[in-house]
């Protein structure tokens, strides 16, 4: 995005600035200070915070039309416009200065074996390789291969004119730019196709609303299945399709903005009221005999409307103790091929 911006300013005919060199040098360790505080508050807030205000996720979020920006200005695409707009002005004003990837990634490309190398003895000092780089860096005067800030784009050994001055590759072998490419496509993908392959691949975080939490402050996005909102709510899967009065063959793992003929923004804003209203009523409705527990209440609720622990009475019923407690003890049996009886039999022991 940085690349095609910085083009743009070139066709715009937008003079590209640099800020003073002690300057820049300085501003570079803003990226630092990013992947810090992002970390800092990611630990805290025990979620990405960042997500709100991720330029590529507001990237991606233009195809939801303005009416997002209109919503949300400050949030998204302030930083989005910021640093769109800063690199019309300077090359790769994000990579340089802010970018906590590029901050993460920073130590593996002082310690990679793959990096670009200068051979002082085959440079004819021409100049060409600083006038290419992206991030400003000067191969022919700076130590590139110990840089912590080269992306490895190539350019500067693509724009070299000597053979062997300046090239990708070990400090014992020279390696092809389309070699090192072919290659790192390769780990990527093998990776990638490594990790879908034995199941162990995940974008979703699977946080699960806390007991505090009411159904409508969990973190519920279009994107998510109907198994990623079962986990993040902490009920099954059947009790949210009793909830949304959505059939039986419902799909279960495509992403809801997917599933042709579901507004996924209402059905998640459905699923959660009906939930919530379901939750508020329920203590009404708890009787004080075992026996007239209803199988549509669960572990929590019983357990809080009887003083018990959510634990004891798994135990005592012989159920999973790392059974859902939001799940109604009817799913839950259907599930474990038990009987909500059993539960019913666990708190009159244990209340007695
Ligand atoms: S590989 Fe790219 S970022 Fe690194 S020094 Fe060369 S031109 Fe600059
Ligand atoms: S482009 Fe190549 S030859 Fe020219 S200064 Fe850079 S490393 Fe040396």
């Amino acid at each position: 995005l940085g690349e095609w911006t910085s083009r743009l300013g070139a066709r715009l005919g937008i003079r590209k600035r640099e800020f003073p060199e002690k300057m820049d040098k300085t501003l570079r360790w803003l990226k630092y200070g990013v992947l810090i505080l992002i970390i800092a508050a990611t630990w805290r807030a025990g979620t990405l915070v960042w997500r709100s205000y991720d330029p590529w996720v507001a990237w991606m979020h233009l195809s939801a039309g303005w009416e997002e920006f209109l919503e949300s200005p400050w949030s998204y695409f302030s930083l989005f416009v910021l640093v769109i707009g800063m690199s019309l002005f300077i090359e790769r004003f994000w990579c340089r200065y802010l970018c906590p990837l590029g901050a993460l990634l920073a130590p593996l490309q002082k310690i990679g074996l793959v990096k670009v190398r200068r051979s002082e003895d085959d440079c004819i000092n021409c100049h060409r390789c600083g006038t290419v780089c992206p991030v400003r860096l000067d191969p022919e005067k700076k130590d590139v291969e110990n840089s912590a800030e080269c992306i490895a784009c190539g350019r500067c050994v693509e724009a070299c004119p000597k053979e062997k001055a300046l090239f990708f590759g070990t400090s014992k072998k020279k390696l092809a730019v389309l070699t090192v490419g072919i290659a790192t496509l390769a780990i990527f993908l093998g990776g990638y196709g490594i990790a879908r392959g034995t199941g162990y691949w995940q974008t979703y975080s699977g946080s699960t609303r806390s007991s505090e939490e009411s159904f409508s402050e969990a973190h519920l996005y279009g994107w998510m299945t109907l198994e990623n909102v079962s986990e993040t709510l902490g009920v099954s899967v059947e009790v949210l399709l009793s909830a949304g009065s959505l059939p039986d063959d419902f799909p279960r793992d495509v992403p809801l903005k997917d599933i042709d003929g579901v507004d996924d923004e209402e059905l998640l804003r459905r699923l959660t009221s009906v939930l919530e209203a379901e939750t508020k009523e329920y203590p009404e409705n708890i009787p004080s005999n075992p026996d007239e527990i209803k199988a549509r209440l669960t572990i929590s609720q019983i357990a809080e409307a009887f003083g018990l622990e959510s634990g004891d009475i798994l135990r005592e019923a012989g159920w999973p103790i790392d059974s859902g407690l939001n799940t109604s003890i009817k799913t839950l049996s259907e599930e474990l091929g038990k009987s909500p009886d059993d539960i019913r039999e666990a708190v009159k022991k244990l209340s007695e």
